[in-house]
């Protein structure tokens, strides 16, 4: 089953993740990272990743990772 990690502490909490996810399983975190920023998450608990990447090809600091 497709998925993605999130490294939280490479994350600036830029919300391009957030925003680009076709099934909108990208959300923002409610606790700072060791940077200070509200992190994004994966919320997929029915398993709706289809692995598609676009999270991680949107993602400026390479925070995203895609399993499939
Ligand atoms: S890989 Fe695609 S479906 Fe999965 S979380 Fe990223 S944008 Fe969404
Ligand atoms: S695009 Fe990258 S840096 Fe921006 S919120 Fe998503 S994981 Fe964090």
């Amino acid at each position: 089953m497709p998925t993605i990690v999130i490294d939280e502490d490479q994350c600036k909490g830029c919300q391009m993740c957030t925003d680009v996810c076709p099934k909108d399983l990208v959300k923002m975190a409610d606790d700072f990272n060791a940077k200070g920023y509200y992190p994004s998450k994966l919320v997929d608990s029915k398993g709706e990743c289809t692995g598609c990447t676009l999270c991680a090809l949107m993602c400026p600091d390479v925070a995203i990772t895609v399993y499939r």
